[in-house]
């Protein structure tokens, strides 16, 4: 398989900056990270508090918190930082005229948001446009699947998943503007 981040991006579009020298090296399946934090403890990126053995987001840093907590990087973060490990992989095809591409990237940053505010970890690593195709990678299976639906809801065309057998990442692809159940056979 193809590694998507071993694709030379163009670099329009992103909705992070990305440090693209990383790619998957191997095909082994994803390691979930397990890394044991201290409560509480707080992400140095993202403002993630850790208590209770959850990630969560959004909430006010109470001063004696702040002095108590771990500095850590939380998962979310620790994966993007690296760039080597994404388990949701979008695929989306924008043909000519199907829609503004800022408003596709504008849609995906918004639902990336709204999962943040819950689930800090699951996390956009990057947006890459090539041609017409615009390749999302995300920390989360239930990020990219949620990507690729409100996308096909907000723009049109029919969303298709499978997973790799190679590395059991989520393929989510979805053709914008296609009405469902007029695919092109291949
Ligand atoms: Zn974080």
């Amino acid at each position: 398989m193809k590694s998507a981040a071993d694709r030379k991006g163009g670099g329009k579009g992103l909705i992070r900056s990305t440090n693209r020298r990383g790619s998957r090296s191997d095909m082994s399946p994803p390691v979930t990270r397990k890394a044991a934090y201290r409560d509480p403890s707080v992400c140095d990126r993202c403002g993630a508090v850790y208590s209770n053995k959850t990630w969560r987001r959004g909430r006010s840093l109470p001063p004696a918190l702040a002095s108590a907590a771990d500095w850590v990087h939380c998962p979310g973060c620790a994966q993007a930082e690296s760039q080597d490990e994404y388990y949701g992989r979008v695929l989306v095809e924008v043909p000519e005229g199907a829609g503004p591409r800022e408003e596709i990237i504008a849609r995906i940053s918004n639902v990336e948001k709204r999962a943040k505010a819950n689930q800090p970890e699951r996390q956009v690593v990057s947006c890459t446009w090539e041609g017409d195709q615009l390749t999302v990678l995300t920390t989360s299976q239930k990020l990219a699947h949620r990507i690729v639906n409100e996308l096909a809801k907000a723009f049109g065309g029919k969303p298709r998943f499978a997973w790799s057998d190679e590395d059991g990442t989520l393929f989510a692809r979805l053709t914008v503007g296609k009405k469902a159940g007029r695919r092109k056979s291949k």
